[in-house]
This record gives structure tokens, sequence and C-alpha cells, in this order.
């Protein structure tokens, strides 16, 4: 079970019920509920749902572009 920050208990818990969801920016997360109060429990899990959204310029010459990140 993954563990999150319960705001309530002020404490670490493990997500109660928790389910992975898509963020809109495409990252996941576990939304669940705090075993001990049941207040909403989110956590956001590393990395994306995309493995490398990497714009491959097919053929093109390479444009030197700054790419923030
Ligand atoms: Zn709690």
């Amino acid at each position: 079970m993954p563990e999150g920050y319960c705001v309530k208990c002020k404490a670490k818990k493990e997500i109660s019920d928790g389910k992975e969801e898509i963020m809109k920016n495409g990252r996941r997360a576990i939304k669940g509920k705090c075993p001990t109060c049941g207040t909403v429990m989110f956590k956001i899990l590393g990395g994306k749902a995309a493995p490398a959204p990497a714009p491959a310029p097919a053929g093109e010459e390479k444009k030197t572009e700054n790419i923030p990140g």
C-alpha cells in the first residue's frame, strides 16, 4: 500500500482504498483516504505516463531551441 501524508493527523499514513489516477499534466497520482480519519489523501507519483515525449523532427535539420526544463 502506498503511503501519504494526512494533513489532519499530521502524520504519514497508509493510503486506504487508494486508486491510481492520471492527472491533467500527465502525471500519475494515488488518490485515497486516511485509514484513521477518512480525510482524502493524494500522493503524486514520480515519473510521467509517457516514457519519452520526444518530438522528433522527421529528418529535418536540427534547430537549436531553448527547451525549458
Ligand atoms: Zn488522518
